[in-house]
C-alpha cells in the first residue's frame, strides 16, 4: 500500500510545474486559433469508446480499465479525450451550431505494460476541429501542433509524418489487396495480426512487432489505391503544409489505431525517447458521430498528445517566481507577520511564511524554498516601522521603512 497503482505515479511540485507549464502553453497557442478549453467526464458509458473505436482495436481490445457501478452499468475509464467529445456534442445538440473548435487537457487511462514515456494514468492535451470538411482544417490543426512544438523549443526533435487513409472507396481497394498480400505471408505474421488480417487489416501496419515491420516494409502502399477525390484532398493538405513552411514527411504505411480515421493520418515522432516513437498523433474522423448513432457524418479532425512525452524531451528548466519568506523574531512579531503577508500577497508578492524555529533553522527553511529574500521582523523594527530585507544570493540586508516596503520588494525583485 505504500507504491502507487503499477503504471501510475506522483507529480510532485517540480514535475506538476513543468507539466503545467505544458497544459498552459498548449492551452494558450490553441486558444490563439480559437479552440475553447472543454472538459468531459473521466468516466463514460463503455459504449462510448467500444462502438467508437471498433472492438478489434488495441484501446478496446486490451487496454480499458472497464468496470461494473453499484447498479451494473458497464463504466470505463475514459483511455482518450475524441470520442467523449464528440459524445458531448450529440449530448449538448450542437451539432446544428458546428464547426466548434475545442481544446482539452487531462488525464487517461489505458491498461499496458509501463515503460518509459508509457503509463497507465497518463495525461494529454488536444484540439478538436468539429463540423469541418475543408482540407484548410487539418491544415489548421497540424499547424497549432508544429506551433506547440516551436513554443515549447522542439521543433529540432520532431519529424511530422503524414499520410492518407483515402476516403471509404479507395480504403475499400487498398483493403483487398493488403489482404491478398498478407494472406500468403500468414504464417509469418504475429498472432496479433493474424486476428486483425480477419477483423481489419489494415491495422496490421500499426503493429509494433519487429517480425510484422519486416513484412510491412513491402507491403502495397495505400496512396497508390487512393481515388482522385482522396489524392486532391492529400495535394490541398500538402500545400498547405507547404505554404506555411513546416516540415513534414509522406509515411506511406502510417495508419492510426482506431476505426473512425480517413483521409489525413499524421504522428510527430521523435527517436529521442529510446525507440521510434509518437509524441503527437491526430487525423480525420469524419464517421465518428455516426458510429455513435447520428444520423450524418460529422467531418471532423483533431490530434492528441502525451504530456509525459513532451516532458521527457523538453530539457530547459521551468522558471518559477522565487517567494519572499517573512520571519518574525520574539512572539509580538508571529502575529505582526500576519499582517504583514497578507499585505504583501495583496500586493501581488509570492509570501512564506516560516512558522517555527530559531533564526537558524527559519534560515535553513528559507533556501530549501529557493527565496530570493527573506523579511526579518524583531520587536526593534516593528517599534521603528521598519524590517530587515535579506538578500538571500548575495548574502546582503538592508532596513527597510514599512512604507517602502512593497515598493523595495517589486524594484529588488
Ligand atoms: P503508442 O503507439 O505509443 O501506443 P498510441 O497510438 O496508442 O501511441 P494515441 O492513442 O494516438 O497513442 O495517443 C496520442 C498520444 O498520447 C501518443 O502519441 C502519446 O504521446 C500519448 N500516449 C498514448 N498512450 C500513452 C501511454 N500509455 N502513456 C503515455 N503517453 C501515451
Ligand atoms: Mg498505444
Amino acid at each position: 500500500m505504500t507504491q502507487p497503482f503499477r503504471g501510475t505515479y506522483d507529480q510532485l511540485p517540480e514535475l506538476a510545474a513543468r507539466q503545467q507549464y505544458i497544459v498552459d502553453a498548449a492551452r494558450v497557442q490553441a486558444s490563439l486559433y480559437g479552440y475553447d478549453l472543454v472538459s468531459t467526464p473521466i468516466f463514460e458509458y463503455a459504449d462510448v469508446f467500444c462502438r467508437s473505436l471498433g472492438e478489434s482495436s488495441d484501446i478496446v481490445s486490451k487496454e480499458m480499465f472497464v468496470f461494473d457501478d453499484r447498479h451494473g452499468d458497464k463504466l470505463v475509464l475514459r483511455p482518450e479525450g475524441t470520442a467523449g467529445i464528440m459524445r458531448a456534442i450529440l449530448s449538448n445538440k450542437l451539432t446544428s451550431q458546428l464547426p466548434e473548435k475545442y481544446f482539452y487537457a487531462g488525464p487517461m487511462f489505458r491498461y499496458e505494460r509501463p515503460q518509459k514515456g508509457r503509463f497507465r494514468q497518463f495525461h494529454q492535451i488536444g484540439v478538436e476541429f468539429i463540423g469541418e470538411s475543408m482540407p484548410g482544417s487539418d491544415v489548421e490543426v497540424i499547424s497549432v501542433a508544429w506551433d506547440l512544438f516551436e513554443r515549447l523549443g522542439l521543433t529540432q526533435k520532431v519529424e511530422l509524418q503524414i499520410n492518407s487513409l483515402g476516403d471509404s472507396e479507395s480504403r475499400q481497394a487498398y483493403r483487398d489487396v493488403l489482404v491478398t498480400y498478407f494472406s500468403d505471408l500468414k504464417d509469418q505474421l504475429s498472432e496479433d495480426s493474424k486476428l486483425r488480417l480477419e477483423k481489419n487489416p489494415l491495422r496490421i501496419l500499426d503493429s509494433k512487432d519487429p517480425g510484422d515491420r519486416v513484412l510491412i516494409e513491402s507491403a502495397p502502399n495505400l496512396k497508390d489505391y487512393l481515388n482522385d477525390i482522396s489524392q486532391e484532398f492529400l495535394g490541398s493538405v500538402l500545400e498547405g503544409l507547404g505554404i506555411l513552411k513546416i516540415p513534414y514527411v509522406l509515411n506511406p504505411h502510417l495508419v492510426r489505431g482506431l476505426d473512425y480515421y480517413c483521409h489525413t493520418a499524421f504522428e510527430f515522432v521523435t527517436d529521442c525517447l529510446g525507440s521510434h516513437s509518437a509524441v503527437l498523433a491526430g487525423g480525420r474522423y469524419d464517421s465518428l458521430a455516426q458510429l455513435m448513432g447520428h444520423k450524418e457524418p460529422i467531418p471532423s479532425i483533431g490530434w492528441a498528445s502525451g504530456i509525459e512525452r513532451l516532458n521527457l524531451l523538453m530539457d530547459q528548466e521551468i522558471s518559477s517566481i522565487r517567494p519572499i519568506s517573512i520571519i518574525p523574531i520574539g512572539p509580538t512579531a508571529e502575529t505582526q507577520v500576519l499582517v504583514i503577508a497578507q499585505w504583501l500577497r495583496r500586493e501581488g508578492l509570492k509570501v512564506i511564511l516560516s512558522h517555527h524555529g530559531n533564526l537558524k533553522s527559519h534560515m535553513k527553511y528559507a533556501n530549501r524554498i529557493n527565496a530570493a529574500k527573506a523579511i526579518l521582523l524583531g520587536d526593534t523594527e516593528l517599534e521603528n516601522h521598519t524590517a530587515i530585507v535579506k538578500c538571500l544570493d548575495r548574502g546582503t540586508q538592508q532596513e527597510v521603512g514599512l512604507s517602502q516596503l512593497v515598493q523595495y520588494l517589486k524594484a529588488s525583485s
